[in-house]
């Protein structure tokens, strides 16, 4: 005992020395903060001061960030796909193709419009939505297709929105994990006819809990705005200090997911220092690719015609003669001991996750039929399966140290693997 593996009692690998800490103030956060608290106005439905809302501010800095023409804040990535899916007309019995391998809320939010999720496989190299597969799902009652730019991957978007376009179906881009990504130099967000974003605590832009959807469809922006804040907009005329400024048209009915001034707040200045960070990760990512290439990894690739990365979690494939011994959890518990941060599995596939289980809530149990048409049986979809027993995944926050903090990630992991016989299974 004593020498070998952190996990077997040895020193590990990294010794006290912290990880970047994530979420990161960024200047200007705090008084923006307490500038809302003192402004009596905390909510888009706070009588009208005067100035534009916190929500429009950071509404226009984002659209304008992304390229887009509109922007709606929303009060987390969830309630921007829920709103995103009702706004492109998805609702009773429709089916939306969602890819294997996502957050739990990539299925929950198409059961939440009572639709339901069809689960396809994904590319075993950038781990997004196969687009081969995601045509052969469609069928006479498909509305829309989510694709999910995973981890630090952006889907084939060229492949996906002429699939979209040839058969009438909405594309929406869950963009949650990747703000400030490009393809063909445009953001990632303005592909789909709605992109989505989460500014969840673990987001590279945060507000503890947030979110957005954007669309370059005025209708769309529309309906967005009208679903969001229970079926009113902002006036477009100026509503008088002391009088409410949002408008009830009753034009379409909503439900209250609005983000409040204090998250707006935060945001606008947390969007200042995405660009900065993003490039630290994306630096420190190559370093670590080219570190784990040489102990025979695989990190995860990105479709042809990305043109900059945004790395929401790092995500590399062990080899597979180390798989054929040890499974990838017990390799990154190993690794997780050897470095103090938490290293492990990629998302299961959402059909085989314990997170997707209609059957626990009435309100999906339309009927006996609706409740096996959205159940989880009768998949397995093969890449997803792999990939979810072969790639392991740390959080962008470590990619923010410097060159030697990558050393200590590669060094975990060779030796991990160098004394691998320990851990067989
Ligand atoms: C985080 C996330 C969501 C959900 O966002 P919340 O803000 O947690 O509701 C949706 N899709 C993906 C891909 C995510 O990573």
């Amino acid at each position: 005992m004593g020498t070998g593996l952190a996990m077997h009692g040895a020193a590990p690998v990294r010794g006290a020395r912290p990880w970047p800490p994530w979420p990161q103030p960024a200047a200007g956060a705090g008084a923006a903060l307490l500038d809302v608290l003192h402004s009596e106005r905390w909510s888009i439905a706070s009588p009208c001061t005067g100035e534009p809302t916190r929500e429009q501010r950071f509404a226009d800095e984002f659209a304008a960030y992304l390229g887009t023409s509109h922007c709606v804040p929303t009060a987390s990535g969830t309630a921007a796909l829920m709103t995103a899916l009702e706004a492109c007309g998805v609702g009773a019995g429709d089916e939306v193709i969602v890819p294997a391998l996502s957050w739990a809320a990539s299925a929950s939010t198409v059961l939440g419009v009572n639709a339901v999720p069809i689960f396809v496989d994904v590319d075993p190299h950038t781990l997004c939505l196969n687009q081969a597969a995601a045509e052969a799902a469609i069928t006479s009652a498909t509305k829309a297709i989510v694709v999910v730019h995973l981890y630090s991957a952006l889907a084939d978007l060229d492949a996906l929105q002429a699939i979209a376009g040839r058969h009438g179906l909405a594309l929406i881009e869950d963009s949650a994990q990747a703000h400030g990504a490009r393809y063909r130099g445009l953001k990632a967000g303005t592909f789909g006819d709605v992109g989505t974003f989460s500014m969840h605590h673990t987001k590279v832009l945060s507000s503890g809990e947030g979110g957005a959807a954007v669309t370059d469809n005025p209708n769309l922006a529309r309906r967005i705005e009208h679903l969001h804040a229970d079926g009113r907009v902002r006036s477009a005329d100026f509503a008088g200090v002391g009088m409410p400024e949002l408008v009830e048209t009753g034009e379409l009915m909503g439900s209250n997911r609005c983000l409040s001034e204090f998250q707006s707040a935060l945001l606008s200045a947390q969007l200042t220092d995405l660009d900065r960070q993003n490039a630290i990760r994306r630096a420190n990512a190559v370093l670590l690719d080219e570190l784990l290439g040489e102990l025979g990894l695989s990190p995860q690739r990105t479709s042809p015609h990305t043109t900059e990365r945004t790395y929401f979690g790092y995500a590399a494939a062990l080899p597979d003669d180390v798989l054929r011994t040890v499974p990838s959890d017990v390799i990154a518990r190993a690794v997780t001991a050897e470095l103090g941060l938490h290293v492990r599995p990629v998302y299961q596939p959402l059909y085989a996750s314990p997170l997707y289980d209609p059957s626990s809530r009435p309100r999906f149990a339309i009927s006996p039929e609706h409740l096996k048409q959205i159940g989880p049986g009768g998949y397995d979809l093969p890449v997803a399966r792999q990939a979810a027993e072969s790639f392991l995944t740390f959080h962008h926050s470590a990619l923010l140290g410097d060159a030697s903090d990558m050393r200590d990630i590669a060094e975990a992991f060779r030796r991990v693997l160098a004394h691998r016989s320990r851990l067989a299974r």
